[in-house]
């Protein structure tokens, strides 16, 4: 089988390529390390430094004709979409399209990175996939038009494709920008031996997903026919005040987290419902917020030392 992972590079994409690598796929990476490093990339990849959207990038694909096309690349900074939404848009709308154009001629599935970020403010106890979509953020509103792209090229062309909307996601090689990186901040934060800085009360809840059941769900979508839309994400949550207490826990103390004022827009609840993906493509996460963390953690400080 031959993968092209986009944005392979990055922190979800670096983990995705070395397990697409372990069970047998040929893979190649296009990314243009905007945010991503080459340094942490599986040197049995081919890489091909492009963006997205130009045309090399289409032609690499249509050239490869890949049985998947798993597109990560994207402008991931909620903040800067909001301060240049132009740009965002043009990264994930049109580097999507890109990818679907050059898919439609080689018949390679989509296998597509979303976001819980579609649902904006929706306050619900577990969200479902068929939930109203209302963004609050440049990035949102570009991954769902991206979403719709995919799903329009579906009805056009019969185009193959899976989007996976995920939850925060987090794990080792986490970068401290982009979305969810609560985690990451954190743990960046133990390691110069700060305090932790919790927004508001620190009560409002998060749904974390480990970066290793993400990338097992991706590879479940490129082995199943999914034409649809499905969470990947634990369908539980996590206060920050939890996460902060587990996380000093496992450092061994001695740094008390200081509360800072609340942030405009802060989502107080954010749950996603993963029944479906359970269902349609038989994935379930394996990784227990605990294990995942301690790994994140352990990965972390063997980065200091
Ligand atoms: P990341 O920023 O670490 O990785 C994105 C990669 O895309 C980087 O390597 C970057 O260099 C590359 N890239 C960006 N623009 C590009 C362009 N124009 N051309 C080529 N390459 C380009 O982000 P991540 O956390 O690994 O996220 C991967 C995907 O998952 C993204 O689509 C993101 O929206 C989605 N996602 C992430 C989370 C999360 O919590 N991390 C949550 C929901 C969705």
């Amino acid at each position: 089988m031959k993968a092209v992972v986009t944005g392979g590079a990055g922190f979800i994409g670096t983990h995705l390529v070395h397990a697409l690598i372990d069970s047998g796929y040929e893979v190649h990476v296009l990314d243009n390390l905007s945010t991503g490093s080459a340094a942490g990339l599986d040197p049995r990849a081919e890489f091909h430094q492009v963006d997205i959207r130009s045309v090399e990038a289409g032609e690499i694909v249509k050239r490869e004709r890949p049985d998947v096309v798993f597109h990560l690349a994207a402008q991931a900074d909620v903040q800067y979409s909001i301060r240049q939404p132009f740009q965002d848009a043009d990264v994930n709308i049109m580097g999507t399209i890109r990818m679907l154009d050059a898919c439609r001629e080689t018949g390679s599935k989509l296998v597509f990175s979303s976001t819980a970020g579609v649902y904006g403010e929706l306050q619900k106890e577990r969200i479902e996939e068929e939930d109203p979509t209302v963004p609050i953020s440049g990035y949102g509103q570009s991954k769902l038009g991206a979403e719709n792209y995919i799903r329009l090229f579906h009805r056009l062309y019969n185009a193959d494709y899976t989007i996976l909307r995920y939850s925060n996601v987090y794990g080792p090689g986490q970068g401290v920008k982009g979305e969810g990186g609560v985690v990451a901040l954190f743990m960046d934060r133990l390691m110069k031996g700060e305090s932790l800085q919790i927004h508001g009360d620190g009560e409002q809840t998060r749904d974390f997903i480990y970066v290793k059941d993400v990338v097992q769900a991706n590879i479940a979508a490129a082995r199943k026919t999914c034409q649809s839309t499905v969470h990947v994400s634990t369908g539980r949550t996590s206060t920050i005040n939890g996460l902060a207490s587990y996380l000093l826990g496992l450092h061994g103390g001695g740094l008390e987290p200081a509360h800072t004022p609340a942030k405009m827009g802060d989502i107080r609840h954010s749950c996603l419902d993963n029944t479906k993906a359970a269902r349609l493509l038989g994935w379930e996460p394996a990784y227990s917020f605990e294990t995942g963390l301690k790994q994140t953690y352990d990965s972390w400080l063997n980065h200091v030392g």
